[in-house]
């Protein structure tokens, strides 16, 4: 079980300050969650990720499940144990996957739409993609088929078949025993109609309900909240998930949220309020750096996003003067630290810019070791500096 205690609420946001407490320790909310796919922080051990000022991880349930499977990490004494974090965790369902493996895969597309959205400013050169005719004529992915129960899909790895469902989801997360748990949702994918998204939303709110039946272990269930961009459908899924009660210690707030800056803020603003206010509230998949301040006056108190980590690997640096990719021949000539007025080991230890860009031009996997453990201290200091606002008063 969690607990969450409110320890101030902003009056000039909805931005708060609170204190997450799972059995495996306490997070101080507002919270970035770095993303742990496999149990691990990709280049990093687990006593550096908390090195790196880290509270929470959150591990995929989809790509545990397929390797090494939830019964391995069970004997490994769960996934915190597992891979010798021993701190707060979160699983996600698997359900982003069905998207992904689904029509993402089939039209090569991500979670967020490129190009203008059917309903904003930008519809003069909205055009439809492949995908969102195959979706409008009713067409089913390739990679997967959903049906009311669940999603049948083939493992990518070996070809056998797999279900998931609520109830298999649920059964899985309770093996990974991670701290909070999602329930099983379906993520609709971008440019989807308000009619396929309404449709989807009856599945997902009666997967959600039994999601609640099929727990029987005492892990924090967060219900999702869907509703792609459409505010009327965002405002319908917040209502029926509030309404479930206590049979959610939380919510995640989940899917497709728009290129435009439709973005965070305004989906925060739109399900919320409508949200029960003593419980904690998960943006799932979003977190760049300057959308970190909109998200946390949007009222989430905790969020996960692979972007620190993904572009630390690609040689990417978030700094205090912008964004820096190693790969430039410039940097090789480059004294100092990454960024001179960071504090994180990496920077204060004497590990020069030259040597670093170095690293990464020569394709060293330590190159992307280093920038990782920089950019997620990076993010969670601004994290940090967002708290310190809260409390003052600030923000
Ligand atoms: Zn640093």
């Amino acid at each position: 079980m969690i607990e969450f205690k409110v320890l101030k609420q902003s009056k000039k946001s909805r931005a708060r300050l609170g204190v997450l407490t799972t059995p495996h320790g306490e997070v101080r909310t507002p919270a970035i969650v770095p993303v742990a796919t496999l149990a691990a922080v990709k280049a990093l051990r687990s006593d550096e990720i908390r090195e790196t000022k880290t509270q929470l991880l959150i591990a995929n349930t989809y790509h545990l499940h397929l390797q090494p499977g939830e019964a391995v990490v069970k004997a490994g004494g769960g996934a915190a144990k597992f891979m010798h974090w021993h701190g707060p965790m979160m699983t996600d369902s698997g359900g982003f996957q069905v998207f992904s493996l689904g029509f993402g895969r089939d039209f090569g597309v991500g979670k967020v739409r490129k190009t203008a959205l059917p309903n904003t400013k930008g519809a003069a050169n909205y055009y439809p993609t492949k995908m969102e005719r195959a979706i409008a004529r009713g067409d089913q992915p390739n990679a997967v088929k959903i049906t009311d129960e669940g999603v049948h899909f083939r493992s990518p790895l070996d070809g056998r078949e797999l279900f998931l469902s609520p109830k298999v989801s649920i059964g899985i997360q309770e093996k990974l025993g991670a701290d909070i748990i999602y329930a099983f949702d379906e993520c609709t994918p971008p440019g989807a109609s308000h009619d396929y998204v309404q449709a989807s939303l009856v599945r997902t709110h009666r997967w959600a309900a039994q999601c609640i039946k099929a727990k029987r272990s005492d892990q924090a269930l967060y219900g999702i909240v869907q509703g792609s961009y459409y505010e009327d459908l965002r405002k319908e899924s917040a209502r029926a998930i509030a309404a479930m009660g206590d049979g959610f210690a939380g919510y995640g707030i989940g899917g497709d949220i728009g290129e435009f800056k439709l973005g965070p803020s305004t989906v925060l603003k739109w399900t919320v309020p409508l949200l029960d206010p003593r419980k904690p509230r998960h943006l799932l998949g979003i977190g760049d750096i300057d959308d970190l301040e909109r998200i946390v006056k949007g009222g989430a108190d905790t969020f996960d996003c692979t972007i620190p980590t993904h572009y630390a690997r690609r040689g990417i640096a978030y700094t205090s003067r912008g964004k820096v990719d190693f790969h430039r021949a410039s940097l090789l000539r480059a004294r100092g630290p990454v960024d001179p007025a960071c504090g994180c080991r990496i920077c204060q230890e004497g590990y020069s810019r030259s040597y670093i860009a170095h690293l990464v031009r020569a394709n060293e996997i330590t190159g992307g070791a280093l920038l990782t453990f920089h950019n997620l201290h990076f993010f969670n200091t601004a994290v940090e500096k967002l708290r310190e606002k809260i409390k003052k008063g600030e923000l």
